[in-house]
Formats: structure tokens, sequence, C-alpha cells
């Protein structure tokens, strides 16, 4: 899933305590975030060719002077529609009449290239547990406490055993295990998946599946048309 990213950067003056490179390292790891990312383009699959051009190449710059601390917030990019997904990330503090002062080009591209154009940064899934609970539940309550997840309760009218919310179940058994009657059973779901997925806060997770989704579908289509020109 493509993403923005300082790509490359100018630096005219820079006499704060970090190098150069690690002043690069920082900025290219801030995450960035566009109101449209379709109005930007990958350089290699830009009209241009890769030469450089608005669709495939934003200007940001960065001015500061000491004392203070520089933030993500502080970069200035040269579209309206674009900033730093966060505004506090802190890049380097600057000592009494320390400077900095550069420029630079921020690029769309995707985390394969780089880790900078990286969306997703945790991904983890799980079957679906199923929680059955038997009619020899007697509703001692015994389960309910030792869940450490907290999703066991004992309905109030009628004394039943319910399950507040599955998906957060850790099949863990706990519950399985204290039960003496064996009423309760935790079995996966062969065929459904809990997904966690987190973003660098770039895009919402729900925007990084969905486009995720269509990449594939676009590169399946590409390797179609491919081999449809082999034979
Ligand atoms: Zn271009």
């Amino acid at each position: 899933m493509p993403s923005l990213a300082i790509d490359e950067i100018s630096i005219y003056d820079n006499t704060s305590v970090l190098f150069d490179e690690q002043l690069s390292l920082r900025l290219g790891l801030v995450p960035i975030k566009a109101d449209d990312l379709s109005l930007f383009s990958v350089p290699e699959e830009c009209e241009c060719g890769g030469a450089g051009c608005p669709a495939c190449q934003l200007g940001m710059t960065l001015t500061a002077e000491g004392p203070c601390t520089v933030h993500s917030g502080d970069l200035r990019f040269a579209d309206p529609g674009v900033k730093a997904a966060f505004e506090k990330i802190p890049i380097v503090i600057l000592g009494d009449g320390e400077k900095l002062m550069l420029e630079g080009t921020v690029t769309l591209n995707r985390g394969t290239v780089q880790v900078r154009w990286q969306v997703g940064t945790q991904c983890g899934y799980k079957n679906l547990p199923d929680i059955q609970i038997s009619d020899q539940c007697e509703g001692c309550g015994k389960c309910v406490d030792v869940c450490p997840r907290k999703i066991l309760v004992i309905e109030e009218s009628e004394g039943k055993l319910e399950v507040t919310d599955p998906t957060n179940c850790s099949f863990c058994k706990l519950c399985v295990n204290e039960c003496e009657i064996g009423a309760i059973k935790v079995v996966p779901v062969e065929d459904v998946f809990v997904m966690k997925i987190d973003t660098d806060g770039s895009m919402p997770a729900k925007d990084l599946v969905a486009g995720a989704a269509g990449e594939i579908k676009r590169r399946a289509s590409s390797l179609s048309e491919q081999l449809s020109e082999l034979a």
C-alpha cells in the first residue's frame, strides 16, 4: 500500500548536535498523511517517467532556530493537504543560537522499497473463538473470576453464564479448566479470523486493509495480462 515519506533532503545549515545523516533518518521516518492520496503517483509509475513532476514530487522545508525542540509539526509542505500524521514527534533539541535549515522532497512509494513508506506497523490474526456453554452449567461463576479478559458474566435475572465479547478471548482455556462439570468448551472457528492491524498513523487501519486488497487485485490483473501476452 503506497504512502508518503520524505525521500531526499538538502541541508543548508545544521549546527545542532545531530549529524546530517541522523537528522535525515529521523525525518524519513516521520509518518505523513494526505487529504487525498490518489493525487500522488509513485515516481516509477508516473507519466513523467520518474524524472520528477508535481504528481510524483512534493516540496518540504524545515527552518528553526534554538533554543527550542523541533517537532514534526514544524515541517512545512508545499501542498496544504499534506501534513505530518502527528504534530509532536520530537526531531532534535536546538540549543541557544543553533540553527536548522533544510528543504527536501516527499514521494509516494511502498514499504517493499524502504521501511519509511511502510504504513502497517503490526499485524496479527487468530481464529474466531467459539465459546460453547452447555445446559449443564449451574452458573456458579468460578469461570467468571478466572477469565483474564473479563468476557464472561453471570446474567442477573436468570443466573446463566453469558459471553460478552468472544473476539477478545485469548484461548487460554482457564475457564475450561476451572469448570468441574465440564460445561464450557472453547473451540476455534476454522474459517473465521479476527485480525488486528496497527498503522503508523498516516491512514486508518480500515483504509490500509481496503487499499492493500486493491493493490493485490491490481497486481493480480497485471500478472494475468502479462501471462496472456505470453500465451
Ligand atoms: Zn512525475
